[in-house]
């Protein structure tokens, strides 16, 4: 076995055991990355000297015979919308081309704390608008399980480099769909976490009460191990949450639900089967599983993408020429300045974005767009509060399809958005849910949804690591 293909816990005792140093083991990351980030992409950029001095910390610890914690030393990619100081985040934009962050994001300095490798920053689609990984202003980041398909979006970067081991671990983030899409489509763990469990100081804003940050791994046990790391209060994101993670060590008897809704038209035949094999195969374990409605799925993309795009558009705002990345100052006027900053700084989809909510925001729309999408959210709301009040746990898919081919829905961005219609609501009700593989498509991997209440998480890593044995 290649020191790649190691999990957190087996680097932890193999670190411990003196099989390896942990300098050894970025090197062998590097030199993986060296030999196929040219056909993936997975990255942006390396950040070699951070990486082995976190590394060598980790050696003096371990030479000392101190404690070291379970991320001590272990190699991870981190999507290039999460600032670590002193490195670039160009969050895949023109506009951030040559913007070096000047601090370290909450989730971030607890990586670093818990003495975690960061080898560099990973692709995106640009801003984290997108679900295929497309949008990047710099490159297009290919699946490794089929090279001429897309890695997912918006974390496609963090979900390939796990997959292709390039990291142990990366961190994404989800504001629709960006961990679970790719973490699907690449056949890894992927969590997005309740709105609020893990801080947002740091992560350049998408659309602030939608983004979360959450872990790509290798297996389940390992997405828990990172969650518990980078969750809890930080006095810098006046939303995040005082919260400990406590651990579901046995097996409870959860009631699961399976929403109608998730297998109506559009789903492939394929993936449908998959998912309900599943089913079958946890109802066999003697888990109750129970149908279930979430009559408000049908508005759900409508309502995210008016939501998003608003918020999108007031958070990008800040992005003028002046205060922030690329500028076009040789111009008449300040107006002149703002328009060739951001007309020559933005690629497409953020203009689209930047237009759709400006207009739902804009005075005479506002009541018939932006304040009808928040009252759809609050039935969207409501339908987990009454689903929950049933069952501990909701299942689904993912997406309606597999990673689909490069460019197949690149110029038809309305289809592109039908990709998120499983996992748009999640974020919309702030709860919860994990992608974990569960089947492939010929080489393509599918991921099974697992969503559970606020602050549950314990729960859908209980049902995920029994899934992950019996499939
Ligand atoms: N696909 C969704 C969008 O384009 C979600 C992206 C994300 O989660 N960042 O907005």
């Amino acid at each position: 076995m290649e020191l790649q293909n190691f999990t957190i816990k087996q680097i932890n005792r193999g670190l411990k055991a003196k099989e390896f140093s942990a300098k050894e083991l970025t090197l062998a990351y590097f030199d993986k990355i060296k030999k196929t980030d040219n056909e993936i992409g997975a990255y942006l950029g390396l950040s070699e000297n951070l990486a082995l001095k976190q590394a060598e910390l980790s050696d003096e610890k371990i030479k000392n015979n101190e404690e070291i914690s379970e991320l001590a030393g272990v190699p991870c990619g981190i999507k290039d919308n999460i600032l670590v100081e002193g490195e670039k985040c160009t969050c895949a934009s023109r506009m951030l081309e040559n913007y070096i962050a000047s601090y370290d994001a909450g989730c971030i300095k607890k990586l670093k704390e818990s003495g975690a490798v960061i080898l560099g920053k990973t692709n995106l689609d640009e801003f984290a608008f997108g679900s295929s990984c497309e949008n990047s202003a710099f490159k297009v980041t290919k699946n490794p399980h089929d090279l001429s398909c897309v890695s997912g979006g918006s974390s496609g970067g963090s979900a390939a480099a796990v997959a292709s081991d390039q990291a142990c671990f990366a961190l994404g983030t989800d504001t629709g769909c960006s961990v679970r899409t790719p973490a699907s489509f690449c056949g890894v763990v992927g969590l997005k976490t309740t709105y609020g469990s893990v801080s947002r100081s740091g992560v350049i804003a998408s659309a602030s009460s939608l983004d979360q940050v959450g872990p790509l791994a290798k297996n389940v046990e390992d997405a828990e191990i990172i969650f518990n790391a980078i969750s809890g209060k930080d006095p810098k994101d006046a939303t995040s949450v005082e919260f400990k993670y406590e651990k579901l060590t046995k097996e409870k008897p959860f009631i699961i639900g399976v929403p109608r809704e998730f297998f109506g038209k559009g789903l492939s035949k394929d993936v449908e089967k998959i998912i309900k094999n599943t089913i079958t195969k946890i109802e066999d374990q003697g888990f109750k599983i129970q149908e279930i409605s979430l009559p408000s799925t049908d508005f759900a993309l409508a309502c995210y993408y008016i939501i998003q795009t608003s918020e999108a558009s007031a958070n990008l705002a800040r992005f003028d020429g002046i205060r922030y990345g690329f500028s076009k100052r040789d111009k008449e006027n300040l107006l002149d300045v703002y328009m060739a900053s951001r007309g020559q700084g933005f690629g497409i989809e953020t203009k689209r974005r930047i237009m759709l909510g400006t207009y739902s925001l804009s005075s005479g729309y506002y009541d018939a767009y932006y304040k009808k999408a928040q009252e759809v959210r609050l039935l969207i709301k409501q339908d987990f509060i009454n689903a929950f009040a049933k069952v501990d746990l909701i299942i689904g898919p993912v997406t309606p399809f597999p990673a689909f081919k490069i460019g197949e829905k690149a110029s038809d961005p309305l289809s592109m958005y039908l990709a998120d219609i499983y996992t748009v609501p999640i974020n919309l009700a702030g709860v919860p849910a994990m992608s974990l593989p569960v089947g492939k498509i010929g080489k393509l991997p599918v991921g099974l949804q697992i969503i559970a209440n606020h602050f549950e998480e314990n729960k859908i890593f209980n049902i995920a690591s029994i899934i992950e044995k019996i499939v």
